[in-house]
Formats: structure tokens, C-alpha cells, sequence
């Protein structure tokens, strides 16, 4: 097994560089008012919206009542948060976060237990890597946990938006942005935190015998050494709209990012390959956090589950005589390609909290960029459905998403009285 034990391991076991465990540490200056829970006003709406259909739910289009605010000066730090009706931001034409882009978000959902109290699934973490998102484009720090302690309260309030069917949920958007109103190019000296809330619905209802189909293209990258694709910054995903228009015109749902030949990330998502051993044992492959790749919440739980001894206690799904090696190692095309021809190649997943862990049914590789007639398919031998890792996987993490199963502390609940 090859998974990095040597950096320093967060609570979660997630690993963080050297240089983002002190980003943790350092904090606002102490003459800096920081992130104060205690401070928290409630402005209500006066009339509330009418609650959707959960079948109609498309993501990310509606949002709450409600949004919680806050914002950043150089001369008090942060300011008294807010909860207050939703609605437009009043922002200076020359913030720049309009000219430069520096502008964090994260990505969390909030899912209703059986007994009606809203849960988060490993929330910590998704605070973590926004402080750590911010410190890459110079914006200021704040406390995580204090964050948190506000999104839980905020979606407490807003509790009736999170749908009551399995698979359904409240996804939930912090956004960080730099407001300082000038063209100068340099670091944002003033910032807005926002959460707005959207329920949404399964990316895919059933996702057995289905499975997404990717195209591998060469000519695009969607991050490199040394640049941000390893943080969720905004600047990160607009470069790529053209080329996943350009899959869906070639009749692919998602876009496989390669760095040359090099796997890297789905679309928004991290990617997991299967080989099957000869003697019958399965090799689970990811590509390292070598700074090209987002480190997922999801990815970390799915290496943490399949990692876990014996699995039949992590994944009661699988039968009981699979055997499962672990590893975060560069994946290449060619080696797809080259297992795929062998009948090794069993199951290609995507993970992340909006689809949770989806499998692909075909992979294209368009090997030059011009000619559309030039791709080659993979096609998966295995797509989701009983006994495949998808599946195991995706029933125990919405298990335990939505507090059917109790594990390792990483579901929290939201009360009022946080
Ligand atoms: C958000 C995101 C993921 C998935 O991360 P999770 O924390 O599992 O939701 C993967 N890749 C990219 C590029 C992302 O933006």
C-alpha cells in the first residue's frame, strides 16, 4: 500500500503539506476581530418561498429563504455574521473579484436523518480547505471552526429545505471573495463571506447498469505543477466550459482531465480505477495529491473505507472474499488502455459530494485534438450494480451521510442551539 503516511495527517486523516498545516495554525493577528459565532444576528425574511418538488430538483438552481453574511476589513478584520433574507450583493463594478478572480468556494450537503435533525458529512474539512483555498489567492484567514459552528445553525433554520428522500439533500456553498474596489493588481485587502443553501436531488437516481460516459482529452489541461488545481478556487473552472462543451458535442457527459498522458480528475470529481489480479484480487488506483489534483472529502472517505480491515466491516455490500489493495499512484491512458484490452480494466468510479461515487461505462481518448473521428473507447466491463466497489461504496456513504450508520465520528448534526 502506498498511501502517504509520512505527511502530517489532519484529525481525518486527510494529509496536509507542511505549508498548509501552518496556514491552519497561523490565524487572523490577534488585533483582528475573527469569525465570532457569539455575535450572530437573525434578520428574517418576511414571506417565504414555496418548497419545490424533490423529483423536479435540478442542481444548483434553487436556493433558501435565507443566506448568511459576513464581511472583511483590514482595519477590524472580520465582521458581526448575518443571517438575513436572501438576496443581492452591493458590490463596487471594480471589486476584484470581478477583475483578478479571487474567489474560494466549497462544496458541502446537509442530509436529514431518519429522526428529522439535519446532519453534515465530514463538514471540518471542507472548512480546512477553504482556509487553505484562501491562503492561495492572498485573501484573509478566519477560524474554521467558528464557520462551521454558523453553517450549522444557518442550516437548522432552513431544516424544511432538506428534501425527505434518500439520496436528496441540501447542498451547501460558502463563498469567499476579495471586495477591495480597485484595478491595482495585487492582493484583495477586503473580502465577503458568504453561505447560500440549494436543495438538490441524486446527481443520478440509479446509477446501476448506467454509469457516465468521460472523454480523455490531450489538448487542455485543467491544472499543472505548481499552478491552483490542487485548491477550489473559481479561476479553476471556467477555462474548462469550452472543452466540456466540446465532449458533449461528441456525445460524452464529462470530461477526463489528462496532464499529457497522465489521469488526473472527471469533470469536478476525483477518479478511482479497478484492476483484477490474476490470482483475483482487486487493485484500487488514484492518482496523488501532488498538487494537481483537488484533495476530495469524498476521495479521502473512499480510500479510508476500502482501506479499512477487514472490509466486510467497511463495506458490507462487497462479498465476503474480494480483496482489495489500495493505492494512490499515477494512472495512465496507456495503462488503461493496455488493462482494458486484457480484461483487467473492471470498474473506472468518480467521486465527490455532489454525485457521491458514479460510475463511468466508457472512456474516450481523443489522441490528436482536431480530428472528432480519431477517439477510441474503453468500455467497463463493470458499471455500478451488486457487488461492484461503486455501488458498496456509494450505499455506505449515503448511509452514513444520512445517519443510518455511525462511523468514525464523520457524521456531525446541526441543532439551533450550536
Ligand atoms: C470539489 C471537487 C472535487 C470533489 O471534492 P469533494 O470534497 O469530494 O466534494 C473533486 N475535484 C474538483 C476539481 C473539485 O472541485
Amino acid at each position: 500500500m502506498t498511501i502517504q503516511k509520512s505527511l502530517p495527517l489532519n484529525a481525518n486523516g486527510v494529509p496536509l503539506s507542511a505549508a498548509e498545516a501552518q496556514v491552519l495554525k497561523n490565524g487572523l493577528p490577534s488585533t483582528l476581530s475573527d469569525i465570532d459565532p457569539s455575535r450572530l444576528t437573525i434578520t428574517l425574511a418576511s414571506t417565504l418561498k414555496t418548497l419545490p418538488e424533490p423529483e423536479s430538483l435540478v442542481f444548483g438552481e434553487v436556493t433558501t429563504d435565507h443566506m448568511l453574511y459576513m464581511d472583511f476589513s483590514p482595519e477590524r478584520g472580520w465582521s458581526q455574521p448575518q443571517i438575513m433574507p436572501y438576496g443581492p450583493l452591493n458590490l463596487d463594478p471594480a471589486s476584484s473579484c470581478f477583475q483578478y478572480c479571487p474567489n474560494v468556494f466549497e462544496g458541502l450537503k446537509a442530509y436529514l436523518a431518519l429522526d428529522g435533525t439535519p446532519r453534515l458529512f465530514r463538514p471540518q474539512l471542507n472548512m480546512d480547505r477553504m482556509v487553505i483555498s484562501a491562503e492561495r489567492v492572498a485573501l484573509p484567514p478566519f477560524n474554521a471552526d467558528a464557520l462551521l459552528t454558523l453553517i450549522k445553525r444557518f442550516v437548522a433554520l432552513e431544516a424544511r429545505w432538506i428534501p425527505r428522500v434518500r439520496g436528496c439533500s441540501l447542498y451547501i456553498r460558502p463563498t469567499l471573495i476579495g471586495t477591495r474596489a480597485s484595478l491595482g493588481v495585487t492582493a484583495s485587502t477586503h473580502a465577503a463571506l458568504y453561505v447560500v443553501l440549494s436543495p438538490t436531488g441524486p446527481y443520478i437516481r440509479n446509477s446501476e447498469g448506467k454509469g457516465i460516459s468521460l472523454l480523455a482529452m490531450s489538448d487542455q489541461v485543467r491544472a499543472w505543477p505548481g499552478g491552483t488545481g490542487g485548491y477550489k478556487l473559481g479561476l479553476n473552472y471556467a477555462p474548462g466550459f469550452v472543452a466540456q462543451r466540446k465532449a458533449a458535442a461528441l456525445g460524452y457527459q464529462q470530461l477526463l482531465w489528462l496532464l499529457g498522458e497522465t489521469v488526473s480528475e472527471a469533470g469536478a470529481m476525483n477518479v478511482f480505477a479497478v484492476f483484477k489480479r490474476p490470482d483475483g484480487e482487486l487493485d484500487v488506483v488514484t492518482p496523488p495529491l501532488d498538487g494537481t489534483i483537488l484533495p476530495g472529502v469524498t476521495r479521502a472517505s473512499v480510500l479510508s473505507l476500502l482501506s479499512y480491515r477487514p472490509h466486510i466491516t467497511a463495506l458490507p455490500q462487497l462479498p465476503t472474499d474480494v480483496r482489495i489493495n489500495v493505492s494512490e499512484r499515477v494512472l495512465t491512458m496507456s495503462e488503461l488502455f493496455a488493462a482494458s484490452t486484457a480484461d483487467t480494466l473492471q470498474e473506472f468510479f468518480c467521486v465527490g459530494t455532489a454525485a457521491v461515487v458514479i460510475p463511468a461505462r466508457r472512456i474516450g481518448w481523443q489522441r490528436s485534438s482536431a480530428d472528432s473521428s480519431d477517439v477510441e473507447d474503453i468500455r467497463l466491463p463493470v458499471v455500478g450494480g451488486q457487488g461492484s466497489l461503486a455501488q458498496a461504496l456509494w450505499e455506505r456513504l449515503v448511509d452514513i451521510q444520512e445517519g443510518r450508520v455511525e462511523w468514525e465520528g464523520w457524521g456531525v448534526t446541526c441543532t439551533a442551539s450550536d
